[in-house]
């Protein structure tokens, strides 16, 4: 392996969480989660640290980024894979829904990116999503205010912003709010099938790239936009399940590596199907270009120019 960026790791510790997103593909059948155990979490934390320092992998940096279901459900137990990261000096991102963000705010020095999940800025959409705990849904204001509290204590923390484009948003403007957030980052991804779940057409997707992306931001290293399709989401994630696995996703099911706690990183690897050139993509903006092309190849647009035009009303 000789990837180009640091390898990403992310471990969905948990399954559980306070929404019902209708496209959620974080389910494992309720396995057995072993991130209340110190013990397990450092032995797998060390056995990636060994792996990267040992193989032949380039740069040798890893990012844990800690996913679930909802990782802020359980703030004792994400608080123990921060701190067990941090002590072997590994550099920590996360993903969240943002609905309880408030709650890293003590330890968000220990954490260089945060990722929220946000598909919608209106209720309504949230409501058909299932993006809603309680009858209640995160508002813009309520982000904003969220991001700016946990800033206080982390002034350098990298906000990125996850969407995925799904049959209820497909046709929501949600750039103009998006860039008043005080964010990176910006990475628009397609619904992805799974099981029951058939994804949505290529009109909803490229709809939602219409309306939302342009040349001139993707350039803009403060503030990027990146796309990936289904394509770009297969095979090009290093994943680790609740109880502690590697896995990865295929259509209709995960597949598994052994144990992490029982086999090395690299063997647990060899049990997986990983693309490294996928992985860069992922990395290097040609998955967005590439989404970006096909975008105005099925509107049958001009390259470039149709997107300033169009947002000269910002
Ligand atoms: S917020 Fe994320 S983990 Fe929770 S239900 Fe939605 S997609 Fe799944």
């Amino acid at each position: 392996m000789n990837l180009n960026k640091s390898i990403v790791i992310n471990w969905h510790v948990t399954e559980i969480c306070n929404y019902d997103c209708k496209h959620c593909f974080a389910k494992w059948g309720r396995q057995h989660e072993i991130w209340n155990d110190v013990n397990q979490i450092e032995h797998i934390i060390k056995g990636i640290t060994h792996h990267v320092e040992t193989t032949n992998m380039s740069p040798k940096h890893f990012r844990l980024n800690i996913v679930g279901g909802e990782p802020i459900m359980s703030p004792d137990n994400l608080w123990n894979v921060v701190k067990t990261a941090n002590d072997y000096s590994v550099d920590v991102s996360m993903i969240t829904n943002g609905s309880q963000l408030e709650v890293i705010r003590p330890f968000a020095h220990m954490i260089s990116q945060v990722g929220i999940s946000i598909d919608s800025f209106k209720h309504e959409t949230n409501l058909k999503i299932g993006r809603v705990c309680n009858g209640k849904t995160l508002s813009f204001q309520e982000i904003n205010e969220k991001i700016k509290f946990v800033q206080e204590t982390n002034p350098k923390l990298k906000i990125k912003i996850n969407t995925v484009v799904n049959k209820y948003n497909f046709s929501e403007r949600m750039l103009p709010s998006i860039m008043t957030l005080n964010h990176n980052k910006w990475k628009i991804l397609r619904q992805m099938p799974f099981g029951d779940n058939k994804g949505i057409s290529d009109f909803m997707f490229y709809s939602f790239i219409r309306n939302n992306y342009r040349e001139s931001d993707r350039a803009n290293e403060s503030c990027e936009i990146t796309i990936e399709d289904n394509n770009a989401m297969t095979e090009s994630y290093l994943m680790i399940s609740p109880d502690g696995r590697l896995f990865q996703n295929g259509n209709t099911s995960y597949s598994y590596s052994r144990p992490l706690t029982e086999v090395s990183f690299t063997e647990a690897l060899s049990d997986i199907k990983f693309d490294e050139s996928k992985f860069d993509g992922r990395y290097d903006g040609s998955f967005t270009q590439q989404a970006s092309n096909s975008m105005e190849k099925f509107f049958k647009l001009a390259p470039e120019s149709c997107f300033e035009s169009m947002f000269d009303y910002l």
